[in-house]
């Protein structure tokens, strides 16, 4: 297959995908931003950063992750095979720490220690951003301050604990919904009073212009693997990719590669949580407005008078009511098509690879999982044959073993 040359990637201006992005923010947030673009050329871009940076991703992450062929999982799912060819799973559920989190965490902090920063903060909604950047710091050896809402500290106790055991300092708030939004309005709080020493860690492909760009260049390492790896397993590229949408760092990490080759189709899968015509949902493309979140233009959920709603959603880590600028471009453009999963149906896709596979996946993942029926269905009969699916596997479910527990095996 020939790329073709695609508009989505184009942006209008610097920090915007298509009318979103931008920079929404303090003026004492203007100059630490700037300084974050220029290191971005100067120091992301070279040789040497790259060079150090792959060697921890290849000998401390344990990358490049598999890419693995899941045939018993195929059959559950379209016991006819006639929509469903092969399915392959991006397996960043074995990354060290259990998620793709750590991909960005670890290109942030290394980032952070040559801008000759001295302290990170984070913040956390299901506790594996707040893990891998604790990780992060404990591995280049830079103080960790982790915000996180708590109502999150109360539900991800275990990430909270290896948090702390790898010596980060948590922060509960206790503001708002107590959630993630909290926590990132609480970051940015302590960063713009700290802002000479400090750098603040962004976990997904969101908040002010450069960091979804940054966060999407770090996560890029998924779908540059995925792709390499289906033209040796596969003999070609995949005919549709799904992931998990929270904020969209996995999902752009894996997408970002396929883009412009045009015959793929791309799904991106948001938390419909009790069902999107409840208010307790987490489906900020499917059913949100166009707003302003944490510094940049995007969709969000929100009420008539614009003021930011909260999220629902059984996994933490979709729990928010943003996402990334670039998904609400490729939304905007058509070339990412975006659906949603409710908490049930998450539950569901959690037991089915369970049992058919061995892989106890995040609640997070089970949301991309629980769309893999629908998407070969629709793919398979626009094609008029079965088609090859690969998935995002962004995560492990031993994080949500009570929640699984309780609902699964009451
Ligand atoms: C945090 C998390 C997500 C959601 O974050 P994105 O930035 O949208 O990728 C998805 N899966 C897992 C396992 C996570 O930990």
């Amino acid at each position: 297959m020939q790329p073709h040359a695609s508009r989505v990637l184009e942006v209008d201006s610097p920090g915007y995908f298509g009318r979103f992005g931008g920079r929404f923010v303090a003026e004492t947030l203007i100059a630490p931003l700037d300084e974050l673009v220029l290191a971005m050329v100067n120091i992301v871009d070279t040789h040497a950063f790259q060079a150090e940076w792959r060697s921890l991703l290849l000998h401390y992450v344990g990358r490049p992750t598999p890419l693995t062929e899941t045939a018993r999982l195929a059959k559950a799912i379209d016991p006819s095979g006639k929509s469903l060819s092969r399915l392959f799973l991006k397996r960043e559920d074995l990354c060290h720490t259990g998620a793709h989190k750590i991909n960005n965490a670890l290109g942030q902090v290394l980032l952070a220690t040559k801008m000759g920063k001295t302290r990170i903060v984070a913040e956390t909604g299901a506790g594996q951003h707040g893990v891998a950047t604790a990780t992060a710091c404990a591995m280049l050896g830079l103080p960790c301050i982790v915000y996180m809402g708590e109502e999150d500290v109360g539900r991800q106790a275990p990430n909270v604990g290896r948090m702390k055991l790898l010596g980060a300092e948590v922060r509960s708030v206790t503001a708002g919904s107590r959630t993630l939004k909290d926590a990132m309005n609480e970051a940015i709080r302590d960063w713009v009073s700290n802002v000479a020493t400090t750098h603040y860690c962004i976990g997904s492909a969101a908040g002010p212009h450069p960091y979804p760009e940054l966060v999407a260049r770090f996560q890029s390492v998924i779908g540059d693997e995925a792709k390499l790896q289906s033209e040796t397993q596969l003999g070609n590229l995949p005919d549709a990719l799904i992931a998990c949408v929270g904020g969209g760092s996995n999902a752009i990490g894996l997408f970002r590669t396929f883009l412009s080759y045009e015959s793929i189709a791309i799904f991106g899968v948001e938390a419909s949580g009790q069902g999107i015509e409840t208010n307790h949902h987490a489906a900020t493309l499917t059913k949100g407005r166009i707003g302003v979140l944490h510094g940049s233009k995007s969709y969000v959920l929100c009420d008539e008078q614009g003021q930011i709603t909260e999220a629902h959603s059984i996994s933490a880590g979709l729990d928010y009511p943003g996402v990334g600028p670039e998904h609400a471009a490729l939304k905007e453009s058509k070339r990412v098509t975006y659906l949603s999963t409710t908490d049930d149906e998450a539950l569901a896709a959690v037991s089915q690879a369970a049992r058919s596979e061995g892989i106890i996946l995040a609640l997070e993942t089970a949301h991309a999982f629980a769309r893999i029926g629908d998407v070969a269905r629709s793919c398979a009969s626009e094609r008029g044959r079965a088609v090859n699916v690969l998935v995002s596997c962004s995560g492990r479910g031993d994080k949500d073993l009570t929640t699984l527990l309780s609902r699964l095996l009451p």
